[in-house]
């Protein structure tokens, strides 16, 4: 544990610096402030509540789909940021590069108004995550799209702008930044040492166990070592494996088990706060050659916000030492 004023380090896959700055001495209780006070839509103009007729993905527990008895569906986003347009054409205006925002933009919705993932049961998280391969293989199939991004806002500082749970699936025909530079730290270490970067660093965690909040048969769940903010969780599958989208039956129910752990721990540990969480996958297209990658979970709690310096630098302080919020989440009792 740092006992200096702060620290930086850097991220083994991505390069990206942060600060750890324990000088400021914040306890786990100091963070309970992250929960913002929900005022749930009510129900009656909840748009999430009726099973819509051009769901293009539905599911029940263990029956057929019925307005009554749906547990999961998809539906595409009524306000898309990308939609059907021309794709792989890039076009110049001035000295400037732009091209059609091309591709889809749908919203995956949970049945109760109220309960979020962390309050699910684990076979509930499963046909979520069931929901999000199956409407990630249909994108993939498109020629335009080169990356589908996975995520889930929770909390209206967290952007969430309907307060029925959802996670929402973007699909794009550009790699974006983050993970390019995710997929060339993994292909440079790859290239030198014939492994991959995440295994190793997975191998690392388990070995030294300061950093790991919880684990299954199938997955790691670990404070990252250089965290972007106060809590960041990271959920790892054990084995080696770049494409999210192809997990099986098995895994899916570790994987379910363990992001329902993790968000449940956060949950009772931290009092409900606002978070998002995002896969991490290889892109959609040329998965093969993209082997070298691991994909993974990434969910960080909004427990601050981008201020000048981060705006400015792209480097965020952590006021929590993640060693010490992981001892913190491991202790916290999940049913
Ligand atoms: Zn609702
Ligand atoms: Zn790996």
């Amino acid at each position: 544990m740092p006992h200096q004023i702060s620290e930086l380090r850097q991220d083994l896959v991505s390069g990206d610096w942060v600060v750890i700055a324990t000088g400021r001495a914040k306890r786990p209780h100091d963070f309970l402030g992250a929960r913002h006070v929900r005022e749930a839509l009510p129900v009656d103009s909840c748009p999430f509540e009726e099973l819509h007729t051009d769901a293009v993905f539905s599911s029940a527990n263990q029956s057929e789909v019925s307005p009554e008895n749906w547990s999961v569906q998809v539906i595409p986003n009524k306000y898309p940021a990308f939609d059907k347009a021309a794709c792989a054409t890039f076009n110049t205006r001035g000295p400037y590069q732009w091209t059609d925002g091309a591709g889809f933009h749908e919203v995956v919705i949970t049945r109760s108004h109220t309960r979020s993932l962390a309050v699910l049961t684990n076979g509930e998280v499963e046909a979520v995550i069931a929901a999000y391969q199956e409407r990630y293989r249909v994108f993939q199939k498109d020629e335009c799209v080169q990356y589908v991004s996975i995520f889930h806002n929770h909390g209206s500082r967290a952007g969430a702008t309907v307060t029925h749970p959802h996670s929402q699936m973007i699909a794009i025909p550009v790699i974006p930044p983050d993970v390019g530079r995710s997929m060339d730290g993994s292909a440079r270490y790859f290239a030198e040492r014939h492994t991959c970067i995440h295994c190793v660093m997975l191998a690392y965690e388990r070995e030294v166990g300061e950093r790991i909040i919880y684990e299954n048969d199938i997955c790691t769940v670990f404070a990252p070592y250089a965290s972007h903010t106060a809590f960041e969780v990271r959920i790892f599958p054990k084995k080696h494996a770049a494409q999210f989208e192809e997990i099986d039956a098995g895994t899916r129910a570790g994987v379910a088990d363990a992001l329902r752990t993790a968000l449940a721990k956060l949950f009772i540990g931290l009092e409900d706060p606002d978070y998002n969480f995002f896969i991490h996958t290889a892109p959609a297209k040329n998965p093969a050659a993209l082997a070298h990658y691991h994909w993974h979970i990434e969910i960080l709690p909004k427990t601050a916000i981008w201020a000048g310096f981060e705006m400015g630098t792209g480097i965020e302080i952590s006021t929590i030492a993640p060693e010490m919020a992981a001892e913190f989440l491991r202790s916290v009792v999940v049913a």
